[in-house]
């Protein structure tokens, strides 16, 4: 059996905690939570890493002599959380410490998640809830400019702009979005295809 952490969920370095933090997708999908943003402990993130679409025995043994932690240690950890219906862990103020349905899924699919343990080997640990210290929902405005009018328009079009950002500045904030492992990067406007260079754009921002 091969498995692989959710794809939908995303690991992401917190200050002293990692995040772990479902994708909103632009599908229904009943397979993972796109609400969730729960804190887990860095090395249940490290365990986690090993997750990769490799076989279950390969993944246990890599675990156990890279971690230096019995097998059926690993194994009790991993176990519950394939293909888990509900959550496994507690609730905190309306928070999921833990982890959400279907953290890890059986998967042909080698390699669909790729993190690195040494992200995650902290100096301290800090479980508390606190802001977090990067975002992870990105909205890039890039325009006010519209032809319609819609009655319940949210931009403010008293001073119609235009996109002044030069090409090479929205990469650069696509690949900070991506260094951060940031889980939704929303372009929006004013109409988007206004913006001449917005095919170069989507396609950087589809890594086409
Ligand atoms: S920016 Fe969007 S909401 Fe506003 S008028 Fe244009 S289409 Fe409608």
């Amino acid at each position: 059996m091969k498995i692989t952490l959710n794809p939908n969920y995303v690991l992401k370095n917190d200050d002293g905690c990692v995040l772990l933090i479902g994708k909103r997708l632009l599908v229904d999908d009943d397979t993972s939570d796109d609400s969730v943003i729960s804190v887990i402990h860095p090395f249940h993130a490290m365990i986690l890493s090993f997750v990769n679409g490799d076989e279950y025995d390969n993944i246990l043994d890599k675990v156990s002599e890279q971690l230096q932690i019995s097998r059926e240690k690993v194994k009790k950890f991993i176990d519950p959380l394939i293909e888990n219906t509900k959550p496994v862990g507690p609730l905190y103020k309306n928070i999921q410490l833990g982890f959400p349905k279907n953290t890890i899924i059986k998967s042909n699919q080698k390699k669909l998640t790729s993190y690195n343990i040494n992200d995650f080997k902290y100096d301290y640990i800090d479980m508390r809830l606190k802001r977090h210290k990067t975002p992870s929902n990105i909205i890039l405005m890039i325009n006010n400019k519209c032809a319609t009018n819609c009655i319940y328009c949210y931009a403010d079009k008293r001073h119609p702009t235009d996109c002044k950002i030069p090409l090479v500045r929205i990469k650069e904030i696509i690949a900070e979005a991506r260094s951060l492992n940031a889980v939704n990067f929303n372009l929006i406007g004013g109409e988007v295809f206004f913006v001449q260079k917005m095919e170069r754009i989507i396609k950087n921002l589809f890594g086409i």
